[in-house]
C-alpha cells in the first residue's frame, strides 16, 4: 500500500523517509502540529457528540411535553398530522 506523506500545514509532499520534525516547505513542526490537530479533532468530535446527544434529549423531552399538551386537549399529535402530508414541501 502506497502512502503519500504530506505536510498537514502546507500540504507539501514529504518523502516517506523524511524523518525530520520540521516540514522542508513551510518549516512547521510536524510532530507537534499533528498532535495538536489530533487533540483538536478529538475535542471537536467529543463536543459534537455531546451536542448531538443533548439535541436528541431535548427533542425527546419536547416531544414528550407536546404529547402531554395534545393529549390534554384531545387533539392529534402534530407529528402524526405531519406524517400524513406528502413530503413535497421539503425543498
Ligand atoms: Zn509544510
Amino acid at each position: 500500500m502506497k502512502e503519500d506523506k504530506t505536510c498537514p500545514a502546507c500540504g507539501g509532499k514529504l518523502s516517506l523517509f523524511y524523518l525530520k520534525q520540521t516540514c522542508p516547505h513551510c518549516g512547521v513542526n510536524l510532530l507537534t502540529y499533528n498532535a495538536e490537530a489530533r487533540l483538536e479533532q478529538d475535542a471537536q468530535k467529543a463536543a459534537q457528540e455531546v451536542e448531538a446527544l443533548w439535541n436528541r434529549l431535548r427533542r425527546l423531552d419536547k416531544a414528550h411535553l407536546i404529547e402531554k399538551h395534545y393529549q390534554k386537549k384531545g387533539k392529534p399529535f402534530p407529528w402524526e398530522a405531519a406524517e400524513e402530508k406528502p413530503a413535497e414541501t421539503d425543498e
